[in-house]
């Protein structure tokens, strides 16, 4: 019998991620790099000082597979500060290695062969290959710019008796949108008689420039019932290379999602959970503060690009600003990201990556997470286009 030890691939249609070719890309041309989602500033002294600390106080062997109790305590009253809802610290919080993860797991628990999930695209590239593997199908509506809204008619098309989960994301990479209240009630009204569940990646939770703020799923009565929130301290902490996050989800929920975790990672490091535990008793300001934050490197970088020949999206929350380039080129906008790194030395993500269906918009994504002179540096560059 012959065989070729070339197994057939689960994923035949998936290369390495946009995010780390682009970021290769960067280094290779010595571009700046606004393109994949990290901030070249560091995090709170005191976090890394706690870190340090319980290392050296020998804290240094597995945590417990759900997380570390003073971690999930933490994460369970600020729940209740910001959402208005108090989960059960042991029942319904799972710390994971990252929000994606969470994602991961929260799929995997889930989806069934043959079961349709809904998202909206542009969608994060972690979800689709986490439906594919568990055998579900995508459904997709493409959001439209500018808005990227919702269209909530034809989301009731999507709908089937096969539908098992929608995935949403608020507020949203790499659109820069956030959902109102009205989106949560039409979801609510389009799958409360059916038994479809929701998962809601809120990683951007605390970088939201609205009046109103971040909605969460879990300051929404109904749905957080059949809803699993995703968060990451990566983004919160500007430290993404700790990769921690968590989920939180009714008892039922919890306990599948638990089921899948305990074999994928079984716990996440015990000396950055309690850091992290540390960092949320003692310095909730920091969250707090982050919009104010976040808003001054964005307006920087708006400013910086008035008189370049970008037409700058609005953006409501995350890191990410969309820049419009149709005035500027006429290539595809993968091909104009190349040509940007490699010519003008500014790194930036291409959006219709995130899109299933063709996504002809000319639009770019640049990362704001940088120091203002980082931001300075990379719009001298994109004017002189
Ligand atoms: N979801 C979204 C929308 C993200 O942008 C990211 C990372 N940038 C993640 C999930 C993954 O987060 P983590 O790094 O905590 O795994
Ligand atoms: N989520 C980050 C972004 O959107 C990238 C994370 C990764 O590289 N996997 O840029």
């Amino acid at each position: 019998m012959s065989y070729s030890l070339i197994p057939e691939s689960k994923l035949p249609a998936l290369g390495t991620t946009i995010f780390t070719q682009m970021s290769a890309l960067a280094q290779q041309h010595n571009a700046i790099n606004l393109s994949q989602g990290f901030p070249d500033f560091d995090g709170p002294r005191y976090l890394q000082q706690r870190l340090a600390h319980h290392v050296s106080l020998g804290a240094n062997q597995y945590a417990p597979m759900t997380g570390v109790a003073a971690l999930r305590e933490a994460i369970a009253d600020k729940t209740a500060a910001l959402y208005g809802y108090q989960p059960d610290a042991n029942d319904e919080i799972t710390v994971t290695a990252g929000a994606t993860e969470a994602l991961y797991a929260a799929i995997t628990a889930l989806v069934r062969p043959g079961d349709e999930v809904i998202c909206f695209d542009p969608s994060y590239d972690s979800y689709a290959p986490a439906v594919t593997l568990a055998g579900g199908v995508m459904k997709r509506q493409t959001l439209q710019p500018p808005a990227f809204r919702v269209d909530w008619q034809a989301f009731h098309q999507l709908l089937s008796p096969r539908t098992r989960l929608v995935i949403l994301n608020t507020p949203h990479n790499p659109s820069a949108t956030v959902w109102q209240q009205s989106d949560f009630a039409a979801l609510w009204q389009a799958i409360a008689d059916k038994e479809i569940y929701v998962l809601s990646d809120e990683v951007y939770e605390h970088i939201c420039f609205t009046d109103e703020g971040h909605h969460s799923v879990l300051a929404q009565p109904h749905l957080r019932e059949r809803a699993i929130a995703v968060s990451s301290f990566g983004k919160t902490f500007h430290m993404t290379g700790w990769k921690v996050g968590y989920c939180v989800a009714p008892p039922a929920l919890s306990a599948e999602i638990r089921k899948v975790h305990q074999y994928l990672t079984f716990s996440v490091n015990t000396p950055a959970q309690l850091a992290l535990a540390d960092m949320l008793r003692a310095e909730p300001q920091h969250y707090r503060d982050l919009p104010t934050f976040y808003r001054a490197r964005r307006d920087c970088l708006v400013q910086a690009l008035s008189n370049s020949g970008f037409k700058i999206l609005p953006c409501e929350g995350t890191y990410f600003l969309l820049a419009d380039y149709s005035a500027v080129s006429d290539l595809d906008d993968v091909s104009f990201c190349r040509w940007l790194t490699e010519n003008v030395g500014v790194a930036a993500i291409p959006l219709s990556v995130f899109c299933a269906e063709r996504f002809p918009h000319r639009l770019i994504r640049l990362c704001f997470a940088k120091r203002e002179t980082t931001l300075i540096a990379a719009a001298e560059r994109l004017c002189q286009i």
